[in-house]
């Protein structure tokens, strides 16, 4: 199902939320993505990416986690750079079963590495500071959870960290960090937005 949540931002979501952000309407290649859903709804994401851009113009995915049910169609997009914490990216590093979950998506998604496609958010920082996007550490659900919010709309992107109604993801998964986890959604809530925009529609 797509979804408009804001001017030039939509929300894909198929069984997890895939989000796109229309930096500036009048340059369509400023485009970033949000997540990506799972493979298995592959045809009925792209179908509705379709409607909104054009795959070949997306330069920059960033992803909240790298669960297999929010990376699972990076390959979606040729012409991206993937981008995500130093702490998600250093535990696919040392394990990428227990950072992915998904043995085929975690094979396909250490190409990534090896061709430099994947990169730390701090290498972006600047850009998405200047288009009204911050990032934020939110260890717990995984180790190097990120949370993103969109100053221009106050939308907040938190993945599996928390999905509002006091419903916030799981805690006993390979990466996780059970002990930060009430630290992280303190901050989270200190973060003033409109819109909460979770991994999944479990609210
Ligand atoms: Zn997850």
């Amino acid at each position: 199902m797509l979804i408009q949540l804001a001017e030039n931002v939509w929300k894909i979501n198929e069984d997890s939320n895939c989000y796109i952000i229309k930096l500036n309407a009048k340059q369509e290649n400023k485009i970033v993505i949000i997540d990506s859903c799972p493979r298995i709804c592959r045809n009925k994401v792209e179908g509705q990416f379709k409607q909104i851009a054009d795959v070949r113009d997306v330069k920059i995915v960033l992803f909240t986690h790298f669960h297999y049910d929010h990376i699972g169609n990076f390959d979606m997009f040729p012409n991206a750079t993937f981008y995500a914490s130093k702490d998600e990216i250093d535990f696919f590093k040392k394990d990428a079963f227990g950072a992915v979950l998904d043995k085929k998506i975690a094979s396909d998604f250490t190409e990534l590495l090896k061709e430099n496609k994947l990169q730390p958010i701090s290498k972006i920082k600047k850009f998405l500071a200047d288009n009204s996007i911050v990032s934020f550490g939110a260890p717990g659900h995984t180790a190097g959870s990120t949370l993103f919010l969109y100053k221009k709309h106050k939308i907040l992107f938190t993945g599996d960290t928390y999905f509002g109604d006091s419903y916030y993801g799981r805690t006993d998964l390979p990466s996780s960090l059970p002990g930060k986890m009430p630290q992280t959604l303190k901050m989270l809530k200190d973060i003033p937005h409109n819109i909460l925009c979770g991994g999944h529609d479990y609210v």
